[in-house]
C-alpha cells in the first residue's frame, strides 16, 4: 500500500491524480478462513485490523451484505466520549477515546478526530447529583472529567439559554478530550489498513447461513457460496439476533431504529458538542456548517432504517428551548439505523454457546465512540479464545448471573 503524504499529494497533482491506487481490493471470497468477521461497520472491521496488527492472523475475510460502512457507522451523529460511571465502561471506551486521539497516523488516513470539548447539561437535580457522582468516579478511573458551573456552560456556548423556563441548565460534566470524528472515515481507514495487510474485504455478499459440526462452527453460506472458516465473529450490531438464529442460539437483543437529522448549512455557531439528555436532545455543528441533531429511539422494535416523526418535533422542541437561536432553521436531512439495545445498555463482547463463534453486539445508540477499543478488545477475544481485561465483564454469561453494568441509570441516554 502506498502511504498518504504531503508529498504522494504534490507528486499526484503533478500527474493529473491518475496514479492513485484502490483503497481497498473487491476479492472474489476464498474457499476457507482463519477468520471470517461478518459485518463490515467499524466494529467489524477494527476486530479485523487489530487481529492483524497486533496478533498477526491475517487469513481473515470481513464479509458485508451491503458497503462498508453502511450501517449504523455512517449513519450516526459521530459524538466520542469516556465519562461512563461503572469501571468496566469506562475502561474500554477510554481505551477507544486513547486510541482515536492517533488513529489517522496509526492509520495513514485522516479520521478528523476533533477533541472539541463535550458537554452533558444537567438540567434537573437528579441529572445534576448522577453527573457530579459520574465527576468523582471519572477522576477515580483516571479519566479527565470535571463538573462546571452554568456560568462555564455559558461561556462555552454562547447560544445556550441558561435560563430555560422548563430546563434550566444547573451545571454539566464536561470532558474536554471529548469530541467527534469523520464516520465513514474511520470505516475507510481500518477498511484500507485491513486490505493492505492481505485481508479480503467482500461486499455486496449477505450471509445466510452458519454451518457448524459437532457444537464448533466450521463455515457460513452467503449469496455468493459457502466459505469454510476456523473462528467465525459476528459483529452486525442491529441484526445480530438474526445472525445467533443462524447459529442455533438467541441473545438478549432488541432492535430498533434510532434517527438523527441535520439543519442547512450555518456559519460557524457552536464548537464543542452539547448533549441535554433531560430533554433528549444532542447537538454539534458538522465541519460543513450543518447542525447535527440527534434523539431517542423509536419505543418499538423494528429493523427500517428511518425512524418516527414524533421523535423529530419532540426534540427539535426541546432543542429549540435550550438554543432560541436555531429556531428558524430549516432542516436539510434526516435518517435512521437499527441499534441493538441490552437491558443494561452495555455491550456484549463474548465467547458463545458454539464453540469458535465469537459475538461484538450490544453497543446500542452509543457505539460509534467505542470502534478502536471494541476491535482491539474483540481481536484479542477472537485470536486468544477467552476474554482480556477490557472485554472480560461484558460477557454473555452477566445476562444468565444478573450481573448488569448498568449505564443505563447513568446516563439516561447512551450516546
Ligand atoms: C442515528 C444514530 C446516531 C448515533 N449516534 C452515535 C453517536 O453520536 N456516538 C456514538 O458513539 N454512537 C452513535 N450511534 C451508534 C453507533 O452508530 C453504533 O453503535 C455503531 O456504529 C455500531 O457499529 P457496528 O460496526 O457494530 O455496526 P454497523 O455499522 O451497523 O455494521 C454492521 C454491518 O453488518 C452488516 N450485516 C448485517 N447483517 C449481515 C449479514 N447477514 N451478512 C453480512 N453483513 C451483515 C450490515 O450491513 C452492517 O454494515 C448512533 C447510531 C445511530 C443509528
Amino acid at each position: 500500500m502506498r502511504r498518504y503524504s504531503m508529498f504522494a499529494v504534490a507528486r499526484e497533482a503533478l500527474r493529473f491524480h491518475a496514479g492513485w491506487e484502490r483503497a481497498w481490493k473487491s476479492p472474489e471470497p476464498k474457499s476457507h478462513y482463519d477468520v471470517i468477521v461478518v459485518g463490515a461497520g467499524g466494529h467489524g472491521l477494527a476486530t479485523a485490523y487489530y487481529l492483524g496488527k497486533v496478533h498477526g492472523i491475517r487469513n481473515v475475510a470481513v464479509i458485508e451484505k451491503g458497503w462498508l460502512g453502511g450501517g449504523n457507522t455512517g449513519r450516526n451523529t459521530t459524538i466520542i466520549r469516556s465519562n461512563y460511571l461503572q469501571d468496566p465502561s469506562a475502561a474500554i471506551y477510554e481505551k477507544a477515546r486513547s486510541l482515536y486521539e492517533d488513529l489517522s497516523q496509526d492509520l495513514n488516513y485522516n479520521v478528523m478526530f476533533s477533541p472539541r470539548g463535550l458537554l452533558m447539561l444537567a438540567q434537573s437535580e437528579h441529572e445534576r447529583r448522577g453527573y457530579q457522582r459520574t465527576v468523582y468516579a471519572n477522576n477515580l478511573q483516571g479519566i479527565e472529567t470535571e463538573w462546571i458551573t452554568p456560568q462555564k456552560v455559558k461561556e462555552l456556548v454562547p447560544i445556550l439559554n441558561i435560563e430555560g423556563p422548563r430546563y434550566p441548565v444547573l451545571g454539566a460534566l464536561y470532558q474536554e478530550r471529548g469530541g467527534t470524528a469523520r464516520h465513514d472515515a474511520v470505516a475507510w481507514g481500518y477498511a484500507r489498513g485491513c486490505s493492505a495487510m492481505g485481508m479480503d474485504i467482500i461486499q455486496q455478499c449477505e450471509v445466510t447461513g452458519v454451518r457448524t459440526e459437532g457444537g464448533k462452527v466450521v463455515g457460513i453460506d452467503t449469496t455468493k457460496g459457502a466459505i469454510g472458516c476456523s473462528k467465525l465473529a459476528m459483529v452486525v450490531a442491529g441484526h445480530s439476533s438474526v445472525l445467533a438464529e443462524m447459529a442455533g442460539f438467541r441473545l438478549p437483543i432488541e432492535s430498533m431504529a434510532l434517527q438523527a437529522w441535520v439543519s442547512e448549512p450555518i456559519k460557524p455557531a457552536i464548537d464543542v458538542v452539547v448533549m441535554a439528555n433531560l430533554v433528549h436532545g444532542y447537538m454539534s455543528q458538522s465541519d460543513k456548517g450543518e447542525l447535527v441533531i440527534g434523539g431517542g429511539t423509536d419505543g418499538f422494535n423494528n429493523y427500517t432504517q428511518r425512524g418516527s416523526w414524533h421523535h423529530v418535533e419532540e426534540t427539535t422542541r426541546a432543542l429549540v428551548e435550550t438554543f432560541p437561536i436555531i429556531s428558524r432553521l430549516k432542516m436539510l436531512r434526516q435518517w435512521g439505523g437499527i441499534v441493538d439495545m441490552t437491558g443494561d445498555r452495555s455491550p456484549i463482547l463474548s465467547k458463545t454457546p458454539v464453540e469458535n463463534i465469537f459475538v461484538n453486539c450490544g453497543w446500542g445508540t452509543g457505539g460509534f465512540k467505542s470502534i478502536p477499543g471494541s476491535g482491539w478488545a474483540m481481536a484479542e477475544l477472537v485470536a486468544k479464545g477467552e476474554p482480556g481485561p477490557l472485554a472480560a465483564e461484558f460477557g454473555l454469561i452477566r445476562f444468565r448471573e444478573g450481573r448488569f453494568i448498568d449505564e443505563s441509570v447513568a446516563a439516561g441516554v447512551a450516546h
